[in-house]
């Protein structure tokens, strides 16, 4: 375990000491609040390759970062993937190598990617109705997804959490039947607010916009919830439900700011390390991977100068053109 002082804080003292990783722009589900139907996406020399993202996460937990999720895009649409993940999961000083997916490719992955360390995973999940599973995700088959959490469940992850972003017309009649679900199989659940990332004409943002709020007050119909201390640094807010191990969480960027207690960054699949989500500042360590005068010690100092940008907070406003044109599968959600 590195045992030094943290490296990585921001002029606002915060450490960072956990990064998301994109591993891909694309995806095989096209969900209605994260991409257009239509999508161009990169092209692979723009994309870092498996070797630039393991020397990306490598420098971060170097520099002290201690958890690690790979996202994307889908991050299991990935070719040789797998790699990758079994590359990190060996990384000295790495307490915690999780991912989110869609589940789609679990059925088959799900045990090599706990066999290769993963102890954590988050399955995103907005409706237990194949229609509605379809009309959302434009393309997935809510069957597979199924198979895939099963698998999941049966690999042995130490947790395993649902993901659900809750849309006012769409699936707020489910957030129920989501917790029934998520709660018989002990599995914790996040309900989302939707964030504007990215311009997308299928649905207005703020006509759907569903608080945290409400969806605890459907909740709390049927669970008598407890708020739980959490560490993380994250800004999921959890809740206990009495009489059962699982848990609720809320991620609410808009009804909740959570910026004070941001301790993470991104890393876009083009090397952008992004300082915060709802931000542009960014640096790009492509060009110092690719640079051939550059090494491991110029990365390192390149990704410790960047903190300096960080911003203190985020501003969302569902009611104007979303400052950040990048949607969700470039962010790195
Ligand atoms: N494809 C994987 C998945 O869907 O889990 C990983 C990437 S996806 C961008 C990560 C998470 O971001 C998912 O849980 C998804 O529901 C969420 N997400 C995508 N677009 C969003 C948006 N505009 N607002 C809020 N959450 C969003
Ligand atoms: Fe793909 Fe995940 Fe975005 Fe849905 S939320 S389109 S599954 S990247």
């Amino acid at each position: 375990m590195n045992c030094q002082p943290p490296q990585l804080v921001d002029r606002f003292g915060r450490e960072i000491s956990y990064a998301r990783l994109s591993v891909t722009d694309r995806c095989d589900f096209r969900c209605v609040y994260c991409m257009a139907e239509e999508m161009k996406f990169l092209p692979r020399s723009q994309v870092l390759s498996l070797e630039e993202l393991f020397e990306v996460g490598r420098a971060l937990v170097e520099l002290g970062v201690r958890k690690l999720r790979l996202t994307g895009g889908e991050p299991l649409v990935r070719n040789q993937v797998m790699r990758l993940v079994e590359r990190l999961g060996q990384l000295p000083g790495l307490a915690e190598l999780t991912m989110t997916t869609n589940g789609s490719q679990l059925e088959r992955l799900a045990l090599p990617l706990r066999q290769a360390g993963v102890r954590r995973l988050n399955i995103s999940l907005d409706s237990l109705q194949q229609d509605k599973f379809r009309r959302i995700t434009r393309s997935g088959d809510l069957r597979r997804v199924l198979r895939g959490i099963d698998a999941a469940l049966a690999a042995g992850f130490e947790r395993i959490k649902i993901n659900s972003v809750i849309l006012k017309g769409r699936n707020e009649d489910e957030i129920l039947a989501l917790a029934e679900f998520a709660q018989g199989r002990g599995m914790d659940l996040s309900f989302i607010e939707e964030m504007p990332l990215g311009l997308i004409d299928e649905h207005n943002r703020a006509l759907s916009f569903c608080s945290s709020d409400e969806v605890r007050e459907i909740l709390q119909r049927c669970y008598t919830l407890t708020p739980v201390d959490d560490s993380t640094g994250g800004p999921s807010r959890y809740y206990a439900a009495a009489g059962s191990a699982a848990r609720f969480g809320f991620i609410s960027p808009h009804s909740h700011n959570f910026c004070h207690l941001c301790n993470r960054v991104r890393v876009t699949v083009e090397g952008r390390l992004l300082l915060c989500l709802g931000n542009e500042h960014s640096v790009d360590l492509r060009a110092v991977l690719r640079d051939p005068a550059s090494g491991r010690d110029t990365l390192r100092q390149t990704i410790i100068d960047a903190m300096d940008l960080k911003p203190e907070q985020h501003h969302f406003d569902l009611n104007a053109e979303p400052d950040i044109i990048r949607f969700m599968n470039m962010t790195g959600g």
